[in-house]
């Protein structure tokens, strides 16, 4: 062939194979299972020079936040998200954000959407929690617990959920809206199997501090709350601080928590001078009234759940009982007496009969 020729057939094989891997992602080296998605995966918004919220586009199911921030020896970024596959595509896509290498991940706490990413990282990285969540994770408690039954034990029954509807379907958006919905949980599915529950390498106990190129970056162990480890990471000088779990835009799930102490917890948070929260869940925001919120609505939980206690009403019944309206002024989403998932109130009646410590 002539060089123009193997020029056309270079053209050729790009735009065949080009089009191949743009529709199915051919897995290069080191991909984990569970990455056939939609790119992009994140919308990495930008909270200040070098750090960023990295928050689900819906493509890829990663069900937590990560917080970025660069510093000169590369990135920190708090929490692995819910399979290999969110963290690998959040290391690929934070590529576009910044050259510098990810060197540190913070796990927020052990919990599986949290840390179930771990995996993916080489030596070159530390994964940086508290000891009680490394303890967990070596325990096999990141899947062997109410929340990963809850929300991974039923991807399968989602999925033959949607199965059903796109045979229903007879309008082609709808079926495409809901194809495409099936396609995101059926890799979803396929990641969650890939999981193999990864501890933290460093382990504090209730503060450790980076110092790198100007910046301060406190991991802190504030005390009990959603989980028995959690700890958030505090930059003084920018006032920012990413709370995993202990304080989410939204509630956060209380499944597992300490409830009296998460009050406490959340008391001494509050007194970090701090203007931005980068959540694990939903959107970042700015201020402390959130914090009163959640304490308001965790003493609510806890007073309701223990009057029905005490009034020996079971454990099941209680949950379709307790009655948390009054706090739907700063939460719309409580619409009606009970709680979903219920796990909140069989936790304080765990807690009040002293079936955990
Ligand atoms: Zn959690």
């Amino acid at each position: 062939m002539t060089r123009a020729r193997w020029a056309l057939f270079g053209i050729f094989l790009a735009a065949t194979f080009g089009s191949l891997i743009a529709g199915t992602r051919q897995a290069p080296a080191g991909r984990p299972p569970g990455t056939t998605y939609k790119s992009p995966a994140f919308t990495f918004n930008k909270i200040q020079d070098g750090i960023y919220h990295a928050v689900g586009t819906g493509s890829l199911v990663v069900m937590s936040n990560a917080a970025v921030i660069e510093t000169d020896r590369g990135v920190l970024v708090v929490d692995s998200h819910v399979t290999p596959g969110g963290a690998w595509a959040l290391r690929e896509e934070l590529k576009a954000v910044t050259p510098r290498p990810l060197r540190y991940v913070v796990n927020s706490h052990h919990h599986f959407d949290h840390s179930h990413g771990n995996q993916i990282y080489g030596p070159d990285v530390e994964i940086i929690g508290s000891e009680f969540a490394r303890e967990m994770i070596v325990a096999g408690k990141s899947v062997d617990a109410r929340p990963y039954e809850w929300f991974v034990g039923g991807v399968p029954g989602q999925i033959a959920q949607l199965e059903k509807r796109v045979a229903e379907a007879t309008d082609p958006a709808e079926r495409d809206r809901l194809q495409n919905q099936l396609a995101v949980q059926r890799n979803h599915l396929e990641g969650t199997k890939a999981v193999k529950p990864t501890p933290p390498t460093v382990t504090l106990g209730n503060r450790l501090t980076l110092h790198h190129g100007g910046r301060e970056i406190r991991i802190l162990f504030l005390g009990r709350g959603h989980t028995g480890g959690d700890v958030i990471v505090y930059l003084p000088k920018e006032r920012i601080v990413a709370t995993g779990d202990l304080l989410v835009e939204n509630i956060s799930y209380s499944g597992e928590a300490y409830v009296p102490e998460w009050i406490d917890t959340l008391e001494r948070l509050k007194a970090l001078d701090f203007e931005t929260v980068l959540p694990g869940h939903g959107n970042a925001f700015k201020g402390k009234a959130k914090v009163d919120h959640f304490q308001a609505y965790l003493r609510t939980l806890w007073t309701e759940g223990k009057k029905l206690h005490d009034a020996g009403v079971p454990m099941e019944d209680a949950a379709k009982q307790i009655d948390l309206r009054s706090q739907a002024t700063n939460y719309p989403s409580i619409r009606t007496v009970g709680l979903t998932p219920p796990h909140g109130v069989w936790r304080i009646y765990e807690l009040l009969d002293g079936k955990v410590k």
